[in-house]
């Protein structure tokens, strides 16, 4: 469901002083008064509408100027409806919608004794103490509030925006008439009930109202300045939080030219048009919080087509659920998929379609039709907004309606979009939206997906035969057909050496995912290519003691401390289920935590929140599943925090009485950079509560350091699970902890006490021979080559600074982050801080992109994973990285995957 900004809405009856009774009272009194002028200006305006009728040469004009001139007089909640009108073009004709326009300049502002009132009642101290200056006349003025220029008495220049005398009461009193209205009619007209429009209207009120309050407009313009913080040409207003009271607004001054004289910028029309657009956007589909009222006089125009966006008394926010079910309902229209997309838009934003009962058939055949209709025929002139109009009459027809976030979201992109057309009349909103709306898809448009087919295709003939073969008779969700997001352009492996990977078609690639970790020496190095003949000519060895068991173990024991002690598994999944079984049975407690964004292997819990969806806020992250078919208690009853915010912390120790352990990636791969202090911290409030902590460190185990992260933070955890390069490049995970909680897996020798008190974790292969005998073989090769890893991080270093430097040469949105031999690529102008930022909130499909470029150059880039660096990369094999990344993200700007 989509929901609206809830600030604390503080309205008019709020602000003033006195007893519940006293407010009631004048409320009551202020909507008697607002019912007589209700009345009186609508009958006013009525008659003169009848008396001009005739005389007036333009009746569209003339329609304009008195609609005009009523919602001027009726007050602030409908001037708002004005505004809306004002910029869309669709809604009159275009001299109307011209008449209109001068609506938003043309407000009265109030008496310069009101505004001193009001300056005086809010300000911390007397104005001449706050401002050295101060212009009285306003810069503007809106239905609600107007803004004036000033100095601080430190030299800043700001913009002071003070809220209209009386406009809070007004609003509160028309939004309390106005709902009783509604109320009235829809019991008085049977026909108007099912419009829902007092519980509609219900939702609405408090935004609307809402608007009046400067604290919580504040702290909404804060968040979204704080979201484009790094943006290249899009800057907010930061307020001056201890200047900001309910009535006024103190935020930093910005100079442009304002949106209604587009015609005095000095950029072309098309580039502001793109931008603006990607802006809304980007607010939309990737921050989640976004402004509902984009209308010109909330924008500014700097130098060389920089944007600025004022005025956050009206924003919706979008849950991830809700930016998924968008994006779920694009990815079917986009693929023509009708009866798909009618499914998801109703999940998505009808507003309880259990009432679309028993015309449910006609309204998916009309909904599809419509859809068709837009998508199809229409995208080079695509409007959300008659797209919307044509879906809501067929709502309505069928006694449904959208849900209230939904007309929010919808009333901000018919603004926004109406002005992005009015800037640039040949702008193909559709066009530039893909990267937004289609974003889960690896297509930027259908002239590279067939470039990339005939291009790709023709390196891959042999492969692309074999795969498709394959899929007759192999299910392999993890290469072959990716569970999500599939690679189109599968390689098939038929030797790797070294850096070095050559598929069945002849082509080689320099190897950027090291098999997704094991091979940190590189492909088939000898002394794991040695290991694993000699044990297999001794014959393999497994579920029977063996040498090389005990050798993996005592190895991988020595790089944890004195004391601890090792139990081993086939798969970093199998570890962390043997850490959660182990935690159970020492505690005695039941639930596990985990943080959000970090993937623990393909277990029910495990993947909990892990990737592609995330819900709840992102201080208080809620579960949600990895997978089709995994348990959903075990699912809901897993608790999710936030790596970094202090916050998760609280609500770790709040439930550490039900928690056996939470598991933490303490190097997340997504973000390959840890938070020692958090760690710290971390570490600190499971041992004052009685939790056990598990660092997962099947990636960055004997990567980042010999033994794994925990050695690089100084932060070590009770149980440490373990995978990947333990196993020499063969199947094999591994716990490692202290005895003491360790032997919660060992027996006792007394059966009665083992069966009812011991954690039973064995498996066939456990420990076989020849995966022991490989993983000892590397690990002893770290442990007495060392430089290996300071040649890593030196390498690694290199790689990214490199990168970095492409990336700046580019000028595109793009980090380059990494360290210790693992970096990764976010297409994004901001430095993901949270993983769910770097999922759902940056440009996959350039990843996507990014891959299948650097594969036409002989690099195999994987599209979404992180890229890892082994021993065998070469200074010469980064060199060629780094060239094909230049020349790849110069082909992806001309191919239109960044903004302009
Ligand atoms: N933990 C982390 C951090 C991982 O990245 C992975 C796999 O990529 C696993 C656990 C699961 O390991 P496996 O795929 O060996 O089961």
């Amino acid at each position: 469901m989509l929901v609206t900004d809830r600030e604390p809405a503080r309205d008019g009856e709020q602000r003033k002083t006195g007893t519940a009774r006293g407010r009631r009272r004048r409320l009551a009194f202020q909507a008697v008064f607002e019912g007589v002028r209700t009345v009186g200006w609508t009958t006013a305006h009525g008659l003169r509408y009848v008396a001009t009728r005739r005389k007036h040469p333009d009746p569209e004009l003339r329609r304009a100027v008195l609609l005009r001139n009523y919602l001027l007089r009726m007050g602030p909640l409908y001037m708002k409806a004005g505004q809306v009108l004002a910029t869309q073009s669709g809604l009159l004709s275009k001299r109307a919608t011209d008449e209109f326009r001068s609506f938003l300049s043309d407000l009265p502002p109030m008496s310069a004794r009101d505004l001193r009132r009001t300056l005086a009642e809010n300000l911390p101290a007397p104005v001449d103490e706050v401002f050295a200056e101060l212009d009285w006349s306003p810069l503007a003025v809106g239905s609600v509030a107007q803004v004036h220029r000033a100095v601080l008495r430190d030299g800043r220049t700001v913009a002071v925006k003070v809220v209209k005398r009386g406009v809070p009461e007004r609003l509160a009193a028309s939004s309390w008439l106005l709902e009783k209205l509604l109320v009235t009619m829809s019991a008085l007209v049977p026909a108007l009930r099912r419009y829902d429009m007092p519980a509609h209207f219900r939702e609405l009120r408090p935004l609307l109202v809402g608007q009046s309050d400067m604290v919580a407009e504040a702290a909404r313009q804060a968040r979204v300045a704080a979201n484009f913080e790094a943006h290249p040409f899009l800057t907010v207003p930061l307020p001056i939080s201890e200047l900001c009271s309910p009535d006024v607004l103190v935020m930093e001054f910005l100079e442009g030219v304002r949106g209604q004289d587009v015609d005095q910028v000095d950029a072309p029309r098309s580039l502001l048009a793109q931008r603006l657009q990607d802006v809304f956007y980007c607010m939309v589909y990737f921050h989640g919080l976004f402004h509902v009222d984009p209308h010109p006089g909330n924008i500014l125009f700097g130098t060389e087509g920089r944007l600025m966006l004022l005025d956050f008394g009206l924003v919706g926010t979008l849950s991830e659920d809700d930016k998924w079910n968008l994006s779920a309902f694009y990815y079917a229209c986009v693929r023509q998929e009708w009866e798909l997309a009618v499914e998801r838009f109703t999940r998505a934003f009808v507003a309880r379609p259990e009432r679309l009962g028993q015309t449910a058939t006609e309204y998916r055949e009309e909904l599809a039709a419509i859809l068709r209709a837009h998508f199809e025929e229409q995208t080079a002139r695509w409007s959300t907004m008659s797209f919307f109009e044509d879906a809501t009459r067929l709502l309505r027809r069928h006694g449904a309606r959208v849900s209230t976030g939904f007309s929010l979201l919808a009333l901000g992109l018919l603004t926004g979009e109406g002005f992005i057309s009015q800037v640039d009349p040949d702008v193909n909103i559709w066009d530039n939206a893909r990267r937004f709306t289609d974003r889960f898809s690896p297509y930027l448009s259908d002239e590279l997906r067939e470039r990339f087919d005939r291009e790709l295709g023709d390196q891959l003939p042999r492969s692309t035969r074999t795969r498709q073969a394959a899929a007759g008779y192999l299910v392999a969700p993890t290469h072959l057909d990716r569970f999500v997001l599939p690679s189109a352009f599968p390689l098939i492996i038929e030797e790797a050496h070294g850096s070095t990977i050559r598929d069945i078609d002849g082509n080689s690639y320099v190897d950027l995912s090291c098999g997704y970790g094991p091979h940190i020496l590189g492909y088939a190095h000898p002394v794991a290519v040695d290991a694993i003949q000699r044990a297999a000519t001794r014959g393999a060895v497994n579920a029977l003691g063996n040498p090389d068991e005990l050798a993996l173990a005592e190895c991988i024991a020595d790089a944890f401390g004195a004391g601890s002690k090792v139990v081993l598994s086939n798969s970093g999944t199998e570890a962390v289920l043997m850490a959660f079984r182990m935690a159970r049975a020492f505690t005695g407690k039941d639930r596990v935590a985990k943080f959000e964004g970090h993937y623990h292997g393909f277990s029910d819990q495990g993947m909990v929140s892990s990737w592609f969806r995330y819900r709840g806020s992102a201080s208080q992250p809620e579960p949600v599943g990895g997978s089709a078919g995994a348990h959903a208690p075990v699912v809901s009853d897993t608790l999710v925090l936030q790596y970094g915010e202090r916050a998760s912390l609280r609500r770790l120790a709040a439930h550490a009485a039900e928690l056996a352990c939470v598991i933490i990636e303490p190097m997340p791969t997504a973000l390959s950079d840890y938070d020692q202090a958090f760690l710290a911290e971390l570490r600190e409030v499971c041992t004052r509560h009685g939790v056990l902590l598990v660092f997962d460190e099947v990636v960055t185990g004997f990567r980042v350091h010999y033994g794994g992260a925990q050695h690089l933070a100084g932060v070590h955890p009770d149980l440490t699970c373990l995978g990947k390069i333990i196993g020499g490049g063969l199947p094999c995970g591994a716990v490692v902890g202290h005895a003491e909680v360790v032997d919660i897996a060992r027996t006792t020798t007394d059966p009665f006490l083992d069966v009812e008190g011991r954690a039973f974790v064995g498996g066939t292969m456990s420990g076989n021979s020849i995966t022991a005998a490989a993983g000892t073989a590397v690990l002893r090769h770290l442990r007495d080559n060392p430089e290996i890893y300071a040649e890593l991080r030196r390498k690694t270093g290199w790689l990214t600074d490199a990168l970095r430097a492409h990336v700046a040469e580019v000028g595109i949105p793009c980090n380059v982050t990494g360290g210790h031999s693992i970096f990764s690529i976010t297409f994004d102008y901001a430095r993901p801080r949270l993983v769910r930022d770097r999922l759902a909130g940056s440009n996959v499909k350039a990843n996507f992109g990014l891959a299948y470029f650097m594969r036409k150059q002989g690099v195999y880039m994987p599209e979404l994973h992180t890229m890892l660096l082994s021993g065998a990369h070469t200074d010469s094999d980064l060199g060629i990285v780094s060239d094909a990344f230049g020349k790849s993200i110069r082909d992806m700007t001309s191919s239109g995957f960044f903004t302009v």
